[in-house]
């Protein structure tokens, strides 16, 4: 997870902030979320609503939030 790698922040900037997708390791279904920079480690999990386990954890200064389901239309990429 190249992720952590972005764990410094400038003092200068404003927090980062933006959408990442990604699926549940263990059912496949699709979720977006939005991550924001964080000025201390936090960490977190998110449950898959669907097969209920654990899809995403976290532990680090990018926080998770917002997460929704992501509709996959069939013939769409
Ligand atoms: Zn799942």
């Amino acid at each position: 997870m190249p992720i952590i790698a972005l764990c410094h922040i400038d003092r200068m900037a404003t927090w980062e902030k933006g959408k990442t997708e990604f699926e549940c390791p263990h059912c496949g279904e699709k979720y977006e979320c939005t991550y924001m920079n964080f000025p201390a480690r936090d960490k977190g999990s998110f449950n898959c609503e669907k097969c209920g386990k654990e899809a995403r954890s976290w532990d680090g200064c990018i926080d998770y939030f917002d997460f929704k389901l992501v509709d996959s239309k069939p013939g769409n990429m």
